[in-house]
């Protein structure tokens, strides 16, 4: 765990809660019975072999997909009950996937602007002060006015994290958000995501930087064959208990 993170031990509330969840598509059953909670201001990192259902894991989180079985709650918002409020549920979670999606024609500060805008009807010069405080935390204060085509690849995946950060969500989810990068842009990126996590931002990320995970996770959870495999601090990698997590470890070094 970061050094500098705040304690937030007094107010150890879950934010997420899976139990026992089951997914199918058609026959296939890609989660079988998963179980994790993730704690206000941690950060749990997803980890396993591609196809384990890592990013569906994610995904029923935000409720992209719905489950066939078990129980998921995402800040207070039970996501099986039939009254759910999606549009509530979708102001408290932000997702960040590997392709970025920004609009190529809005510049940066207008595509971080368009939710609170729209959404949240924020006034225009509200919005303003808000787009340039998520682009100062990514690090981008002097792309404002850029196009994305204009942006590397880590700059377009900054921006898209500001976008996100934009709508002020309660937890962050990352999938695979640097797989697109080379090494340089993945550093400058994972920068941003481990200083929103110094800053207390819960979130779930799903990585195969190791070395990272190792450092900003509270919590690791090794997927395998659609089944939490093993749960621990991000020390668990230094020490895997199954042959599985030791073989994934090896595979991924
Ligand atoms: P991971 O992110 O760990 O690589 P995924 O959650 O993407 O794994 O996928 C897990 C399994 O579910 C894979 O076998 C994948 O092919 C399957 N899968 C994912 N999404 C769908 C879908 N929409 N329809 C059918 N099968 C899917
Ligand atoms: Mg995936």
């Amino acid at each position: 765990m970061s050094q500098n993170r705040p304690d937030t031990s007094a107010g150890n509330d879950v934010v997420v809660l899976l139990r026992n969840v089951h997914k199918s598509f058609a026959n296939l059953e890609v989660l079988k019975g998963i179980s994790f909670e993730v704690k206000r201001g941690e950060v749990t990192v997803l980890i396993g072999p591609s196809g384990s259902g890592k990013s569906t894991a994610l995904r029923c989180v935000d409720r992209l997909e719905t489950i066939s079985q078990g129980q998921i709650d995402v800040c207070g918002h039970n996501l099986t009950a039939p009254d759910l409020d999606l549009r509530k549920l979708r102001l408290d979670v932000g997702i960040v996937f590997q392709s970025y999606n920004l609009f190529p024609h809005l510049t940066v500060a207008e595509n971080i602007m368009l939710s609170p805008r729209t959404v949240k009807k924020l006034p225009k010069q509200q919005a303003v002060e808000l787009a340039k405080h998520c682009l100062a935390q990514v690090g981008l204060s002097e792309k404002f006015d850029s196009y994305p085509e204009q942006l590397s690849g880590g700059q377009q995946q900054r921006a898209a994290i500001a976008r996100s950060l934009a709508m002020q969500p309660k937890v962050m989810l990352f999938d695979e958000v640097t797989s697109a990068l080379d090494p340089q842009l993945t550093g400058e990126v994972l920068r941003v995501i481990e200083r929103l996590a110094d800053d207390g931002m819960t979130m779930v990320m799903v990585t195969h930087e190791m070395n990272f995970a190792r450092r900003i996770a509270d919590q690791v959870v090794f997927m395998h064959q659609g089944k939490v495999w093993e749960t621990g601090p991000g020390s668990m990698l230094d020490s895997p208990a199954t042959p599985e997590l030791q073989a994934f470890l090896a595979h991924e070094l």
